[in-house]
């Protein structure tokens, strides 16, 4: 199993300079979170990665019991629109899918991405599980695991807040478990 140092080098060498380790076992996983996604998500339903195609909130819950060591990754941008993000998070979600599955190869078999947006590999999502077009790389948000991520990243020391308008840039984040 790698440690801390030989994962980081791993973390820089893959392009990501902004990071922290925290204990999985603290995320924050509330029941709001999913019901955000079924009244108000304009995308529920649709995308074969989000609510209601991933666990119920106490299975999510459970899920991150089981991690000892996670990481958060940090990425702030600037946007003009909100549909403007979708192309740079297309790109860094690819990139964290090479790490999560190099972190595996290197020893760490339950490494597991939490990517920074939706699944945006396809042009058009599959609708369901059995439908997914790229089950392999497919990926559950932090979100569409009920994980509260304002109060996770908070707790681990980073910063984050509800935008009013998109003069400011927005931070971003993605959790990769790794064991
Ligand atoms: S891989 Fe394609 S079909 Fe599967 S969740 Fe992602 S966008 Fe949807």
């Amino acid at each position: 199993m790698p440690d801390r140092s030989a994962l980081e080098d791993l973390f820089r060498r893959h392009g990501f300079e902004d990071f922290k380790w925290f204990p999985p076992k603290d995320t924050v996983v509330a029941h709001w979170v999913r019901m955000k996604c079924l009244f108000g998500c304009p995308d529920y339903g649709k995308g074969a990665a989000c609510p209601p195609n991933t666990p119920p909130v106490e299975d999510c819950a459970r899920f991150f019991q089981e991690y000892r060591r996670g990481v958060i990754f940090r990425f702030e941008k600037k946007v003009d629109a909100p549909g403007d993000r979708h192309a740079w998070t297309r790109e860094i979600n690819a990139r964290l899918t090479a790490l999560e599955r190099e972190a595996f190869l290197s020893g760490n078999v339950k490494a597991f991405l939490l990517p920074m947006d939706s699944c945006l590999i396809c042009k058009e999502c599959g609708g369901s599980r059995d439908k997914c077009k790229n089950p392999k790389m497919a990926r559950p948000t932090p979100e569409a695991m009920a994980v509260d991520v304002f109060s996770t990243v908070l707790r681990a020391g980073y910063p984050i807040e509800v935008l009013s308008d998109y003069d400011k840039a927005m931070n971003r984040y993605a959790f990769l478990l790794i064991d």
